[in-house]
């Protein structure tokens, strides 16, 4: 790993170097960083409205290199290593942006096809998925079970050289603008985690329904979706990995779908310090700044120790990742810790704005309400402690 120090992304009250970036992803920070300041910045507020961002902008992310990152530059992707997707996560959470939902895109469900899928899967969706002209989601989730992953019920059933699938999945990002699902099914509804099988499904199929899209709490511009599969026939040849294999496949991806998860707190406690003690110094209260009231610096000092902290673990965390030595506890870890600092720095800095913090228009309300579903999705934190516990 090249080993140089940092100091562009770091924060001034976070003194401790980053080691983790080379030259060619500071370059790429700043390209990413105009990115998002000249053409995503400006249109949020509206995309928000509307509930998602437009196929267009998922292009623009294709254009610029960021839905391309860590895939083979033979199926059309960079090849970079994951450091490129955590830079392009780190900018995004510091312009205090949810949406796209690009690293579910990148991140999540590209490696399952990556690492998982055959040749012919990979030239037809690999492509696609790294230019921006089809957006990709997972559906893991259904409105009977969510963390006990294994009691899904949508069921693919063999029929000739095709499956016919059955069933609805909920809570899916993506789901209304994807164009490809990587879906988890029972192909032995009798089994639990031995009867998951997992399928590549064109959205476009017959049978394939997307209802509206779901009011939510924060991440506003991300689409969420309830969908509906009635007797959707796929080729089996459109089966990742194994039959009743989907399992093991799941696992193995769930490493990275945490880390990334921390890559994007940690980079919000960043942006929401920053931001609060820009506010802190500029409001005045009682004759005076609201950062000369010892409450405040002492709220700000401890947010930033935390902040540091978090910062120094995800690094080594994704240096550990880079190296394919990220076990599967220490990203729970990374994960569970991550967010619930996360939730209580953003807590204590939405505090210090008074009731402009309150307000949409003041980023720290944002990324407030955006933050909270992260000790929710990509397994619970009750789940990650479960996981933790048995390591113990
Ligand atoms: C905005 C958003 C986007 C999402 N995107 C996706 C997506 O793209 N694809 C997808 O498949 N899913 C997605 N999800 C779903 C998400 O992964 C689930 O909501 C999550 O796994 C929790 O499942 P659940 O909602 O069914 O809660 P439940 O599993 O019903 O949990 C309810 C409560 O019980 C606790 N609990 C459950 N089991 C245990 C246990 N064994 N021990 C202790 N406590 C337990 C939970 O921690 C939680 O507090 C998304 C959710 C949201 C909100």
């Amino acid at each position: 790993m090249n080993a140089r120090t940092d100091h562009a992304s770091a924060l001034p009250p976070l003194r401790v170097p980053r080691t983790l970036y080379d030259a060619d992803h500071e370059a790429f920070r700043q390209m990413v960083r105009r990115f998002y300041e000249a053409e995503l910045v400006p249109g949020m507020a509206d995309w928000e409205d509307q509930g998602m961002v437009p196929k267009s902008i998922w292009k623009r992310f294709g254009d610029v290199g960021i839905l391309g990152a860590g895939i083979p530059e033979a199926y059309g992707g960079s090849g970079d290593d994951f450091r490129f997707l955590a830079v392009a996560t780190e900018e995004h959470s510091r312009v205090g942006l949810a949406a796209p939902a690009f690293e579910l895109h990148t991140g999540i469900v590209a490696p399952y096809l990556v690492h998982h899928g055959t040749d012919e899967q990979k030239q037809h969706w690999l492509p696609l998925l790294a230019s921006g002209e089809a957006v990709a989601s997972i559906g893991m989730t259904e409105p009977s079970s969510g963390s006990d992953l294994a009691g899904v019920r949508t069921t693919a059933v063999r029929d000739g050289d095709s499956y016919v699938i059955n069933g609805s999945k909920i809570f899916i990002t993506n789901g209304i603008v994807g164009d490809l699902i990587v879906l988890v099914t029972k192909t032995d509804p009798a089994r639990k985690a031995k009867g998951v099988s997992l399928f590549l499904v064109d959205t476009s199929l017959p049978g394939y329904r997307k209802s509206r899209n779901l009011k939510k709490l924060g991440n506003k511009a991300q689409d969420t979706a309830e969908l509906f599969f009635d007797n959707v026939r796929v080729p089996a040849s459109s089966m990742l990995g194994e039959e009743h294999g989907g399992w093991k496949v799941l696992m193995s991806e769930l490493v990275q779908e945490r880390i990334l998860v921390a890559v994007r707190a940690a980079s919000t406690c960043e942006a929401a310090l920053e931001a609060t003690i820009r506010y802190a110094k500029d409001r005045k209260a009682f004759g005076q700044s609201v950062f000369d009231f010892q409450n405040t610096r002492f709220q700000l000092a401890s947010c930033a120790t935390k902040t540091q902290a978090l910062r120094i673990f995800t690094d080594r965390c994704i240096e550990l990742h880079v190296r394919g030595e990220l076990d599967m506890h220490t990203a729970a870890m990374a994960k569970l810790y991550s967010t619930e600092v996360q939730d209580e720095v953003l807590d204590a800095c939405l505090q210090l704005h008074g009731g402009n913090g309150y307000m949409w228009e003041y980023p720290i309300a944002r990324m407030w309400a955006d933050a909270r579903v992260h000790r929710i999705y990509a397994g619970t934190n009750e789940i990650m402690r479960e996981i933790i516990g048995r390591a113990l």
